[in-house]
């Protein structure tokens, strides 16, 4: 197995791996570990090039950074990519040396599932590396996180309704799902049960049709469905849905999604904000899974009602980004990043104070 360390500015440590016998190609990158050892999940995607591989690795570590500080998880923020084409190349040999290339770090990386990486995958890493999350139930890790992911945005979409209608009360109000797969399924349910009114949309139409047998939505067209008049507007199937083209459509108070990165830039929240809607930060309002994984770092060990307790926390997380925001008259996602920068600079200055008595 070769290890070779990747200089970049701004990251602790970035690394790439690559073993010959299994066809290893991955890049673990450590963004920041002030807050704790850096969890973030790991990848398995088709790059073109190590270079686009590096790209996506160095923006997601970085993300995590932020989703972690604004959670509170006392967590930093890492990522890890492995290079080629699922179908191709996975193997349990291969993961299984994934590991070993995740032990390297001693622990100051800690991974997850994430796209393309199913749980029994992470199962074959587990056997070279105790630095894994998210494993089953039975393994006794915290499971699937989606139902935790969903939990969160309803409890931050409270805080959102709250200030764009004056009242958290989810009765009549219209909620726009586009995606209404694991997590966002799940959402939709639970804001029916609050009595809101839910509209959902998605490119599969078997779990449309499911859902509906099931609960009674309003289905929309997933075409055009962004024009639809609604209190809520929720992006859970993928990113970049919130750009030039769909901003101008909008015809609703506000942005509470799931979904991983929805700007497509970062310019658009500005945008938003120009228009009067209130745009809840996806990695503050989908946070729900991540902490859920964290709390098996515990010295506990995951406890549920410990993990729902601080989950329900993102109510207030929003509320306090919403508050910056409005303070400091800048958009919520860089309100956001504000929030995640100033609880960073805290504890680096308490590290300093420790450092120098
Ligand atoms: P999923 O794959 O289970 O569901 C996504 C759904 O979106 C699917 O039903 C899919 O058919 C639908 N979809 C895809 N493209 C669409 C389109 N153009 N129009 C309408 N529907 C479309 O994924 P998930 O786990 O529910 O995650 C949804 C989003 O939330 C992703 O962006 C994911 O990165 C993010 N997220 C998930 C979690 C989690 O715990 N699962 C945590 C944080 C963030």
């Amino acid at each position: 197995m070769e290890i070779s360390e990747i200089q970049v500015d701004g990251y602790e440590k970035v690394v790439r791996c690559r073993d010959q016998s299994t066809g290893l190609h991955a890049i673990v990158a450590i963004h920041d570990t002030t807050l704790g050892p850096a969890l973030g999940g790991m990848r398995m995607l088709p790059y073109v090039s190590e270079d686009e591989a590096l790209y996506d690795v160095l923006r997601l570590a970085k993300g995590m950074t932020y989703k972690s500080a604004v959670a509170d998880t006392g967590l930093g923020g890492g990522k890890a990519v492995i290079l080629g084409e699922p179908a191709k190349i996975k193997s349990p040999a291969l993961f299984q040396a994934m590991g070993r290339f995740i032990e390297s770090f001693e622990g100051s990386y800690i991974t997850a599932e994430d796209m393309n990486i199913s749980v029994a995958d992470l199962e074959d890493v587990r056997r070279s590396t105790r630095w894994v999350v998210g494993l089953s139930r039975a393994m006794g890790s915290s499971g699937n996180p989606s139902p935790y992911t969903a939990r969160g945005c309803f409890m931050g979409m409270r805080a959102v309704l709250e200030d764009v209608c004056g009242s958290d009360d989810f009765t009549d109000r219209r909620i726009l799902l586009q995606g209404v797969g694991a997590v966002g399924g799940d959402l939709a349910v639970r804001l029916k049960e609050h009595g809101a009114h839910v509209i959902i949309c998605d490119i599969n139409e078997e779990r449309v049709a499911q859902l509906v047998r099931g609960h009674g939505f309003e289905v929309a067209e997933h075409d055009g469905h962004v024009g639809i008049e609604c209190d809520i507007y929720a992006p859970c199937a993928r990113g970049a849905g919130i750009n030039d083209r769909t901003i101008p459509k909008l015809r609703c108070k506000a942005i509470a999604g799931c979904a991983n990165n929805q700007l497509e830039k970062s310019e658009h929240a500005v945008v938003l904000k120009e228009r009067g809607i209130l745009y809840a930060p996806d990695y503050v309002l989908n946070a729900g899974g991540i902490i859920n994984v964290a709390q098996e770092l515990q010295k506990e060990g995951y406890v549920e009602k410990r993990a729902l307790k601080w989950i329900d926390g993102i109510y207030d997380q929003l509320k306090l980004v919403f508050e910056i925001s409005r303070m400091k008259d800048i958009d919520t996602h860089e309100a956001a990043a504000h929030l995640a920068e100033v609880r960073l600079e805290q504890v680096r200055e308490d590290q300093g104070k420790v450092a120098r008595s």
